[in-house]
């Protein structure tokens, strides 16, 4: 019962509390420990448009494929949630702003590569991902907005790509 409490039923990833009650777990953890702290937010390209071109129960396919993709290609230290919609958000414990990057960006490499024909002739599926890494004093809140702003702009760069927030500070000039 505690299992299905914390899980989306559609994909089996965590759930929106779930998955944000795990990032303030890690944010404090981090803290304690001095370790790094990256998240990523995942969001489907143009799944709207999959949804009205091949119907609803195939675009609940293409979350529930994806969402078992990328559970197989992540570590068990890692955590993977579904935070609304076709959006999602991977935790990474320990992995530094450097170190975010080439996870995602693989991560998006399988995604787009996977054989999205086999369930409907012609269709593609890739992912838009905006990235950020824990500063200093950071709220959740805070730096879940630095990925969401990361993710607005792969989107707004041609979709199918990995944006890395801009510091927390801003840079003095
Ligand atoms: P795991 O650590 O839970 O990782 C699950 C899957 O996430 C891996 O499946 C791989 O697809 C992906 N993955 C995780 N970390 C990395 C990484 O650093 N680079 C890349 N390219 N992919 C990564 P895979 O490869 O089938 O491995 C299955 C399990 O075997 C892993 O589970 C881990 O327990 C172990 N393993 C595989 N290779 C290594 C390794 O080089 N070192 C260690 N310590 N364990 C490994
Ligand atoms: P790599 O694939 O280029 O990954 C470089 C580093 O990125 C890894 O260093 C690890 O710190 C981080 N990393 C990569 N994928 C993941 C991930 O899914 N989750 C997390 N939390 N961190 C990740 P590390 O551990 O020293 O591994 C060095 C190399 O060993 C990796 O280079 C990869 O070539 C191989 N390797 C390690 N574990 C696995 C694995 O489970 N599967 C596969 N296929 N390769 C692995």
């Amino acid at each position: 019962i505690e299992e299905l409490a914390e899980l989306d039923e559609l994909t089996g990833a965590y759930n929106r509390r779930c998955i944000m009650r795990m990032l303030d777990d890690a944010l404090l953890r981090a803290r304690d420990d001095a370790m790094p702290l990256t998240i990523a937010l995942i969001d489907l390209d143009w799944f709207k448009r999959i949804n009205d071109l091949y119907g609803h129960p195939t675009g609940d396919e293409v979350l529930r494929t994806f969402a078992i993709t990328i559970f197989a290609n992540i570590r068990e230290v890692d955590r993977f949630g579904r935070y609304g919609g076709e959006e999602f958000l991977l935790v990474l414990p320990g992995t530094t702003q450097d170190g975010g990057y080439p996870i995602l960006e693989r991560l998006r490499e399988i995604v787009a590569a996977l054989d999205w024909s086999a369930f409907s002739e012609g269709m593609a599926v890739t992912m838009s991902v905006g990235i950020a890494t824990l500063d200093d004093d950071e709220t959740p809140e805070a730096l879940l907005a630095r990925a969401d702003d990361a993710l607005y702009e792969a989107k707004a760069h041609g979709r199918n790509r990995v944006v890395q927030a801009r510091p927390a500070c801003g840079d003095a000039l």
